[in-house]
């Protein structure tokens, strides 16, 4: 080795660290991100579930109208276009700490939360004079929007941004407490999504009534909030995540993840019960 490439080898070194650091920095900023929403699988979930519970008819009007085959395949669309858009607020709506009741005026001033976004994309859904382009992201931000406000931390607190901002440890890995109620929770075991949404035994079919809407996902909205109250953050921070934390929790999302396909295809019922085109 000469002596140049001895004095060259630090800045070397240096470059190389400051590139790799920014990569990490980068892919870092990235997860969390990406962690800010329920993850691509319960979507997928909860779109197979409502799918399974569409009425004859509205499949085929969902079809040929709006040209959408499968729920699951446009549940996570809301969720690639919400930073390009600036649409974040939409899915989630924060309370404040140790509340059980929702404030329009204290939660969601602007209207643009997923408590009041819900009923506005079912309505611009069911006017028949809704352009096609319209009507086709509405089905589009539905079928997202009523997973996410099934999620416990969308109902959370900004203090910790819905839980992004609790790291955990679970299965040994870094993750975080919103993160590990979007997908951590979510053990497929091999299983295809259909499989794993027909093990969810959904049985039941609701029928909701579009006039009735905004209350209806209030209060689910407000299931979702008693249960951050009253089970999410029941672990020891320094302990760490209990196996009896983690079964129960397991429960409680998949049960969640049921009510929200079964409601899904409630509301996509009616919307197409009315729609005469
Ligand atoms: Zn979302």
């Amino acid at each position: 080795m000469t002596s140049k490439t001895r004095h060259r080898l630090p800045v070397n070194f240096l470059k190389n660290s400051i590139v790799i650091l920014s990569t990490v920095i980068f892919f870092g900023l990235f997860i969390v991100d990406q962690a800010s929403a329920w993850g691509p699988m319960g979507h997928s979930i909860i779109g197979e579930i409502a799918q399974s519970k569409l009425l004859p008819e509205t499949k085929k009007k969902i079809r040929e109208q709006l040209q959408t085959r499968s729920l699951a395949n446009i549940a996570n669309w809301a969720d690639q276009v919400k930073k390009r858009r600036k649409q974040k607020p939409w899915h989630y709506t924060n309370i404040p700490e140790g509340i059980l009741e929702y404030d329009r005026r204290r939660d969601c001033p602007r209207g643009d939360c997923v408590t009041e976004i819900i009923p506005k994309m079912a309505q611009t859904l069911a006017k028949p004079r809704a352009s096609l382009k319209d009507r086709r992201e509405a089905l589009k931000y539905l079928a997202h929007f009523v997973g996410d406000i099934h999620q416990p931390l969308h109902l959370g607190y900004a203090s910790d941004r819905g839980g992004n901002r609790i790291p955990l440890r679970y299965r040994g890995r870094n993750t975080n407490l919103h993160a590990l109620w979007d997908q951590g929770l979510i053990q497929r075991g091999g299983k295809s999504l259909v499989q794993y949404a027909r093990r969810l035994n959904c049985n039941r079919t609701v029928s909701i009534r579009l006039k009735n809407l905004r209350e209806e996902v209030i209060r689910w909205g407000l299931e979702s909030r008693k249960i951050v109250l009253n089970s999410v953050y029941n672990f020891n921070v320094k302990s760490g995540l209990s196996p009896n934390y983690i079964t129960r929790s397991r429960v409680i999302l998949n049960r969640r993840m049921c009510k929200a396909g079964t409601r899904l295809a409630g509301i996509l019922n009616q919307v197409f019960a009315f729609n005469r085109r």
